[in-house]
């Protein structure tokens, strides 16, 4: 049925208001395109994730003019990244790379912020506090705008003849058009990360130990993210034992991870994510399409989502300018297949320290040739898995 939509019409109705969202309308709008974004969150909140940003990603942030706001937030550079594998660390100072010198690790309260803020300064309509709760469609069935619900609980019908689905992992616009997994992964880990205070910037440090993965982000107001990976049911059976306490895995299955907390002050309570493996889905369809974990997600061991959501609103804002929408998925997947296949292997924790070296460089090369991809030096497309 359609409804009486009044002024209620828009280009674009874009459901999620993080990073892959607000990019994406951020995108359109400053192409013109009249958007709308719905998220049922409030502006400025936090979210399930840390959020190192590769190089691809303080790449975008930069081009997009919106990196200058995350430095002048103080957040700090990492020019350093460590890999240590059972305790022997291999550190790689940063060298200058497409013009970026160093990576960032923003809150998301701020870089979520900072893209939405952009989006709306660029001409996007938010409403927050609004969810999407299902498609309006034509009498072939054709999806001509959403239907959301409002603050008050009311549901309104919004016009629009593209609905864009930013709305994460467990997206409800995929759901609502039926896509389907094209994809999945086998494995997936589970993890529980914490801010602490106390500790020196020495970069990101990526710790690997027998069945276990660990790391320390440094990001804002002088605080660490630190997180330890373990299989999800080992953190099932460390679940039922009592409260799940970050430095005491740490101790137990990541020890080198342990030493590196020497002067921590816990700074948050610990939050958990308890494990999903990856996935592609279908991401375009008639009248709708999936951008960020809502049409892609891999495990967050290899900490690459959000530099992949801002690669990805990219591609999908010109796809939409230019009338390819059906095109996209295609050419993301090219681009993510292999770096899935890898990050897949990794997350299974079951390597020697030698395997998981050799996946390392295997990334590193998936890594780079997404990086050139994204910084136009190179466009040829990463060989797939
Ligand atoms: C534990 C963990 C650690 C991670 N660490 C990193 C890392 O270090 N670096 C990195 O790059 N990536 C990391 N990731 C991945 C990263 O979090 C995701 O790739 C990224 O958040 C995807 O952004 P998104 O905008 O697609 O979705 P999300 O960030 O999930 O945002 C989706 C938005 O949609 C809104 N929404 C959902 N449903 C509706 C609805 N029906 N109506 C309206 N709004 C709706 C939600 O409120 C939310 O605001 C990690 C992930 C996890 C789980």
């Amino acid at each position: 049925m359609i409804g009486n939509f009044r002024d209620n019409s828009y280009d674009v109705i874009v459901v999620g208001a993080r990073c892959a969202g607000a990019s994406t309308a951020m995108l359109l709008a400053r192409k013109g395109v009249k958007v709308l974004v719905v998220d049922h969150d409030q502006p400025g909140t936090d979210t399930i994730s840390t959020h190192a940003l590769m190089r691809a990603g303080v790449f975008q942030l930069r081009k997009w003019g919106l990196l200058h706001a995350i430095i002048g937030a103080q957040t700090p550079a990492v020019r350093r990244t460590s890999f240590i594998y059972d305790g022997e660390a291999l550190d790689i100072d940063l060298k200058d790379e497409d013009g970026i010198a160093a990576l960032y690790a923003p809150r998301r309260t701020l870089l979520d912020a900072t893209l939405a803020n952009a989006a709306a300064i660029a001409g996007a309509e938010l409403r927050y506090g609004t969810g999407f709760s299902g498609f309006v469609t034509d009498d072939e069935g054709r999806v001509i705008g959403a239907k959301v619900r409002t603050p008050t609980g009311a549901i309104e019908q919004v016009r629009a003849p593209l609905v864009i689905g930013a709305d994460g992992r467990r997206s409800a616009v995929a759901r609502a058009a039926g896509a389907q997994v094209t994809r999945a992964a086998q494995n997936s880990i589970s993890c529980l990360y914490q801010y602490v205070g106390g500790l020196p910037n020495r970069g990101y440090r990526w710790h690997f130990a027998p069945g276990a993965a660990g790391g320390v982000i440094p990001t804002n107001d002088g605080q660490s993210c630190v997180f330890v990976a373990v299989p999800p049911e080992v953190q099932a059976d460390l679940r039922k034992a009592g409260p799940l306490k970050l430095d005491k895995i740490a101790n137990r299955f990541v020890p080198a991870l342990n030493d590196d907390l020497a002067g921590a002050e816990a700074a948050s309570v610990p939050v958990l994510f308890p494990g999903l493996p990856g996935f592609f889905r279908q991401s375009a369809g008639p009248g709708w399409a999936l951008v960020g974990d809502a049409g892609h997600f891999r495990d967050p061991i290899t900490a690459h989502g959000i530099t992949d959501a801002l690669r990805d609103a990219e591609i999908l804002a010109d796809a939409v300018i230019a009338g390819t929408v059906a095109d996209y998925p295609a050419l993301r997947d090219s681009l993510s297949s292999k770096f899935f296949a890898l990050t897949d292997r990794l997350a299974g924790l079951d390597w020697t320290m030698g395997e998981v070296q050799n996946i390392h460089h295997a990334l590193n090369r998936a890594m780079k040739a997404n990086q050139r991809w994204v910084a136009g030096t190179n466009r040829d497309l990463p060989i797939a898995a």
